[in-house]
Parts: C-alpha cells; structure tokens; sequence
C-alpha cells in the first residue's frame, strides 16, 4: 500500500543497472536485482569492511539473479574478498539466493537466529503438515475449503540450498571483529529482521523494516494464529526514532532516502488510518474473509489475497489487545469479529 509522505527526500544517485554497483556513500555499495513479481527488485549491499565485503541480502533463486551476481563478481576482480553474506530476513527476495551467493564467494551466512530457523522450517513448505496448519488458518478465517489450494510453496519455489548452518547475528552486534555496523532487529514485519547502523556514516541499511513509498506487510501468519505482530512493527517505529533525523536510509525496495523520521510518522498514521477503518467495519459481526474484502476492495486472488488476509488479522489483533475488539468461533470453528464498544 503506497503511503509516501510529501516530505520524503531522496538522494540524487540513479538505481544502478543490472550486474552494476554504485556507491551510495563511502564504502556502501548499491546493486538492483529483478524480481518475478509486482514488487519488481530489490536492492542488495556491498559494504566495505576492515576485512573484506560483506554482502547484505541475494535476491531469488533464478538464472537472472545468478548471472547477475556472476557480472558483479568479475567486477570486483579476484582481490576483493567477501567475508559474508548478511541476510535481513527469512524472505525469500532475500534469502533465496544466499546459500548460493555464500557457496559462490565462499563466505558463510550470517542472519539472526529466528530468522535462520523460519527458513529451516519453510522448507518444509507444501508437506502435509504445512497444508493442514494452512488449512486450518484459512477456515478460521471463513474461506471455503480449498480456496487457497496451490497457494503454498512461495518459499520453496524461489530458494535453493538455504544454509543448513549459519553464523548468528545478535542485537548489539558488529556484522565484523572491530566494525562499525551494528546489528539491530526488529519484529513486524518478520520476527527478528536485521537492520544495520554506522553511526559514523549516519546509514542505515534498514531492509525491509522502513521502506519509502509502500508499507512493509505486517501480516498474522498460519503457524502463530494468535500472534499481534502490528504491536512489534509499532514498537520498532519507536525504536528507529532513536536515530538521528537525517540517517541517511537504503531499503531493500525503493530509492536510498533522508527524513527517517517524517517516513517513521507516515507509517504510524497509516496504521492508525487502518486500525481506524477496520474499527467501522466491525460494528456487526464479520469474519477476516468478509473483513479483508472491505479494506482491501482492489485485491486479486491468491497469494495478494493471503498477503491482505494476513495484514487484516494483524490489525484485527492489535484491536483486540487494545480491548476494542473480540472474536467468538461458531459451530463451524469459524471466528468472528466484533467491536466491544
Ligand atoms: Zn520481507
């Protein structure tokens, strides 16, 4: 959902070209990778560090984005030693590609510890386990069985060779021995998200957790029905607002942005905005399928759908943490929403 502020100010640089870097401040390299979606690349980092590069994120696991990271590779020529490949989150536009790109530069995987572990268990993506906790979420949620069949395995569809093993990353951190990157992490958007801030550059390489013109999904997801992940999402806002004003902040989709905070302020009022509207549509009993049609009219079917679904549950959760909403199952195991007042 497109929620840009008017104040949002870019920097003067142009996305690079496919196989191209630019440097987007000292050290920090920029490259864009394209992506078979709507959302169409996704940026990716190379920072210079005191014992080599660190790479941060890889893109999917496509011919496209190897033969990319193969031109990127020349272009570095063979004295320029990577050291890591840091990976944000467990999405797969981040993470499909990193057991490759680590086997390709011959430099381990470094994520934080629930994001490694969500990847583990979305390999388990389309097993029958998975379908069923699929399943049952969906029902919950008042679809008619098999509304969503062929939706479940995004996953393991753009990943290969995720990393059975991984160096950890850890709140607090630096990325490497005497560096100045340090690793922060977030929920929301993905349980324990990796951000990384210099302070002596004012850069935040902040992933997916503060992008420039959409609002990261912050969405309920099948296997943590009742989690409120907007809660998370607020409290990371609150969070980055730590950070000076004029950070200079390189997302994973989007230009490269200042005014982090005029961006922080713009998605606490979208939110706000939602929680809002979500509130008016439960003035009689509704059902997250009912209710994701209303907030979200234009939705197309299928993973758009699931994506809408689990946003909506994310707001219906936050209401109901805040005691202005409740929920009652019916015979059918069915929940229903309702406004307490
Ligand atoms: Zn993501």
């Amino acid at each position: 959902m497109s929620v840009a502020p008017p104040d949002l100010r870019y920097i003067d640089i142009q996305a690079p070209a496919e196989g191209r870097l630019a440097e987007v401040a000292p050290g920090v390299h920029w490259a864009r990778f394209g992506l078979p979606f709507r959302l169409n690349h996704i940026n990716v980092w190379l920072i210079e560090e005191r014992d080599g590069l660190t790479i941060v994120d890889a893109g999917v696991a496509d011919d496209r984005t190897k033969a990319q990271w193969e031109t990127i590779a020349g272009n570095l020529g063979p004295s320029r030693r990577v050291e890591r490949v840091v990976v944000t989150h467990h999405h797969p536009d981040h993470c499909g590609l990193a057991g490759w790109v680590s086997q390709r530069f011959g430099a381990p995987v470094a994520m934080s510890r629930t994001e490694w572990m969500l990847g583990q268990y979305y390999l388990h993506d389309g097993t029958p386990a998975l379908r069923d906790v699929n399943a049952r979420f969906y029902r919950r949620a008042g679809y008619p069985a098999g509304f969503f069949d062929g939706q479940d395995v995004l996953f393991t569809s753009i990943t290969q060779e995720f990393p059975s093993e991984y160096q950890r990353l850890a709140a607090g951190a630096a990325t490497a021995p005497g560096g100045d990157w340090a690793v922060m992490t977030f929920g929301g958007h993905a349980p324990e998200h990796v951000c990384l801030y210099s302070a002596a550059r004012k850069v935040l390489i902040a992933g997916d957790q503060v992008l420039p013109v959409i609002s990261p999904i912050v969405g309920v997801v099948p296997h943590e029905p009742d989690d409120s992940p907007l809660d998370d999402f607020l409290q990371s806002l609150e969070a980055l607002r730590q950070l000076p004003p004029d950070t200079l902040v390189l997302p994973s989709h989007g230009q490269p942005y200042l005014a982090l905070h005029a961006r922080l302020d713009a998605l606490l009022a979208h939110h706000d905005r939602r929680l809002a509207e979500l509130l008016d549509a439960l003035a009689s009993p509704s059902d997250a399928a009912a209710l994701t049609t209303k907030l979200f009219p234009d939705v197309g079917p299928g993973f758009d759908r699931i994506f809408a679904l689990s946003e909506t549950l994310a707001h219906a959760r936050c209401l109901e943490g805040r005691g202005k909403a409740c929920r009652n199952v019916d015979s059918d195991g069915v929940e229903f929403y309702q406004r307490t007042r």
